[in-house]
């Protein structure tokens, strides 16, 4: 049962989803070039006033190494290069506005703006504050990082989302010259969609409402960073007496928990400690000690974030003109509205509801004797995981820890970038990591295998530490690739996992839903590297529609399920054999096990994220109202507090639900691909050419269509789940 979402992929921006990417400096030369003499010159004087070079604005990374030297390393060129890398995107939109309407074209105008936005320096440090922020071991620089985070946040708005001589010169464009001039499909998607982002953003509104937008919009930028930041700042630890209190742990995990002087037992309240504990742990009291930690990280801190969230996120949207945040925040999505999207939601969980039924009735035909029922005949919220582990262990011969032996972290990665590499046309070769973040940070270098072409950078950084990101796994580009003028240039990804560490006796072993959510991970870093077009908004996958993003990566981790795939994958830590063929059968046979109850958990997380920010604004009532309704045969623990560390609360706001909604094209297109075959490498670029070489070029419909050769419809996703 999956009790943890594994993935949040990091969101930068609320509202106007600017994605950044760089461009070459030559090219940006050609820009400024290439507008009249009086602007070049005022732009010129203006870059010399001010101490700033050109080549400050925009630089063009061949290499991983060549991005590590344009990191800041230390708290005061953070500062430095934050106010310096402004100062040359301000330039850069001045010379924008400048340009005499008469004279705009689209490269002098439209592009020069998806170039500030996404492809300059200033961009590429906007995201590099933020990994740093949530994964820098030095707090002096994680505070540097969340300060100039919270910068380049104030500046976006102030400078390009809120300012409406850049608007004005952008529709003086698409209503003058863009009339004329020869553009292609991708173009006028990208002028359309801009300027309608614009007007979302409330620059058609009056002054005053328009500066209230703006001062919305800081504030929550802030809010946001601080919820995310109180989480990985939580350090909090179950304190644990006696190893008798830890019984059902193995001798390997406990001889790896941190004592303290006393000898006690300091368990972390990450999601691998929390999730070994909950499943194997045969004292109740351990587990419910574990379950409230767990679900009551950043409290209190995050209880007046969230709640000035919600309230900031309710006054935005009323000055919009929509009629809760809920609805302007669906408004540009597939879904359209969150009448659409709770539609789909409610219909999943009526289908899933008697498969959850099914669930409890097994689970109760056999308790372990550490889990009694509440007099209403439900299972405590703590006791779920541990019933449904035991159940596999006994019935199911599951055993996550037998399994987890066949999958050592070293090799199992290796092989997955074999798999998919193979699908795909690209191989994986390690390169130096040195000057990174962190030392246990490791990079890859992607390639194209045939061309030789490299197309990215891949970073993992996959083990729990404190003042970590704290989610099980997310995925962040950092810099996307580009294909212009006929040149490509690589894009920079990385992995953020909190994976099980190794033990005391031998290497990592990843368990079942590690490896998962790393084959989920991977499918956005290959989203996120492949997408190479020729704008910079529309390369990399920042700017996806949140309930398409998800579709690559929940293609891929379908893979996980294949007999082939598995045994591809799998190697035992002593022998290198792979799974046998039995515990093959009883993974694939347990793999409808439980997704009744995990249905009607997710669909109840995503009317959670819908209501809350659609008028049932008090979170804690919200929860025990969902609760009453959707938890039938589990009785909710009173102290949890889940909501002060539902991370995509923070960073998808009402769209959770988009997990499903992909999830069902996730499903028609792996449907799709199995049927052509997972080592078919014309069918892996085909998937390239149709979806995931696309980035966010044209609407996502379009892209699913082209591969499937007609619209998506819910089939292949009921059928994997046994609901028809
Ligand atoms: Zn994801």
């Amino acid at each position: 049962m999956e009790l943890f979402t594994p993935c949040a992929m990091l969101r930068m921006f609320d509202f106007f989803f600017l994605k950044w990417e760089f461009l070459m400096k030559r090219s940006f030369l050609y820009y400024v070039l290439a507008i009249t003499a009086i602007i070049a010159l005022a732009f010129f004087r203006a870059c010399r006033a001010s101490g700033v070079e050109m080549h400050n604005y925009c630089t063009k990374f061949r290499s991983l190494e060549e991005f590590i030297a344009f990191t800041p390393k230390t708290a005061e060129e953070i500062r430095e290069c934050t106010k310096r890398y402004a100062q040359g995107a301000h330039e850069a939109v001045a010379a924008v506005i400048a340009v005499p309407d008469g004279e705009r074209t689209f490269e002098n105008t439209v592009t020069v703006f998806d170039v500030v936005v996404e492809g300059s320096n200033f961009a590429h440090l906007a995201y590099w504050v933020y990994l740093l922020e949530v994964t820098h071991p030095d707090a002096t620089m994680r505070e540097a990082a969340h300060e100039a985070y919270s910068a380049c946040n104030k500046f976006l708005i102030d400078h390009v989302q809120q300012n409406r001589d850049l608007f004005r010169a952008l529709k003086a464009y698409a209503q003058g010259n863009g009339l004329h001039e020869q553009l292609d499909a991708e173009q006028r998607y990208f002028l359309r969609e801009t300027l309608g982002a614009f007007e979302r953003a409330g620059l058609d509104l009056p002054d005053k409402q328009r500066a209230q937008v703006g001062t919305l919009k800081k504030e929550l930028a802030d809010l946001v960073s601080s919820y995310t930041r109180n989480m990985a700042s939580d350090v909090r630890k179950v304190v644990v007496e006696r190893r008798e209190e830890l019984e059902g742990l193995s001798d390997a995990f406990v001889d790896s928990v941190q004592r303290d002087d006393d000898g006690r037992y300091l368990l972390s309240v990450d999601s691998p400690t929390s999730i070994t504990v909950l499943e194997e742990c045969a004292v109740e009291e351990t587990r419910k000690r574990m379950f409230i930690s767990f679900y009551n990280r950043a409290n209190p801190s995050n209880e007046q974030v969230l709640r000035d969230m919600i309230a900031t996120r309710d006054a935005l949207a009323k000055l919009l003109g929509y009629a809760s945040f809920a609805a302007y925040d669906i408004a540009d999505q597939m879904a359209k509205t969150p009448e659409g999207a709770e539609a789909l939601i409610r219909e999943i969980i009526e289908r899933a509801q008697p498969k959850e039924d099914e669930v409890f009735a097994t689970l109760k035909t056999d308790l372990p004797p550490s889990v009694s029922l509440t007099s209403e005949g439900k299972l405590n919220a703590w006791d779920i995981r541990f019933a449904a582990a035991h159940y596999r262990r006994t019935h199911l011969a599951l055993n996550e820890q037998e399994i987890a032996e066949y999958f050592p972290l070293e090799k199992t990665i290796e092989k997955i970038f074999s798999v998919f590499g193979n699908f795909l046309g690209v191989a994986f070769a390690p390169v130096s990591a040195e000057g990174l973040w962190h030392e246990e940070v490791r990079a890859f270098e992607l390639r194209d295998d045939e061309e030789g072409t490299v197309l990215g950078y891949l970073m993992l950084d996959l083990f729990p530490r404190p003042h970590k990101y704290s989610h099980m796994a997310a995925q962040l580009g950092f810099v996307s690739p580009m294909k212009r003028d006929g040149e490509r240039t690589p894009g920079f990804s990385v992995i953020l996992g909190n994976f099980t560490r190794p033990q005391a006796d031998g290497p990592a072993l990843m368990k079942r839903e590690e490896v998962w959510a790393f084959c989920h991970e991977l499918g956005h870093a290959m989203h996120s590297l492949l997408s190479a077009c020729s704008l910079a908004s529309h390369s990399g996958i920042n700017a996806c529609q949140r309930d398409f993003v998800e579709v690559p990566s929940q293609t891929f981790e379908q893979w996980f399920w294949e007999r082939e795939v598995l045994k591809s994958i799998s190697s035992h830590v002593q022998t290198g054999d792979p799974l046998p063929d039995h515990m093959i059968d009883r993974i694939i046979a347990g793999k409808q096990f439980g997704e009744g109850y995990n249905i009607c958990r997710q669909g109840c997380m995503s009317l959670y994220s819908l209501e809350l920010f659609s008028g049932n604004h008090d979170p804690e009532q919200l929860l025990r109202k969902l609760y009453a309704e959707h938890k039938r045969h589990e009785q909710p623990c009173d102290e949890d507090r889940m909501y002060l560390s539902f991370s995509q609360l923070a960073g998808y706001g009402s769209k959770y639900y988009s997990y499903f909604w992909s999830e069902v094209i996730a499903h028609d297109l792996f449907a799709q691909m199995k049927k052509a075959g997972l080592t078919n490498r014309e069918e892996g670029k085909r998937f390239i050419s149709t979806v995931l070489g696309r980035g966010t070029s044209a609407d996502p419909n379009d892209f699913v269509h082209a591969y499937l050769g007609r619209d998506s419809d819910k089939d292949a996703f009921l059928k994997a789940k046994g609901l028809i």
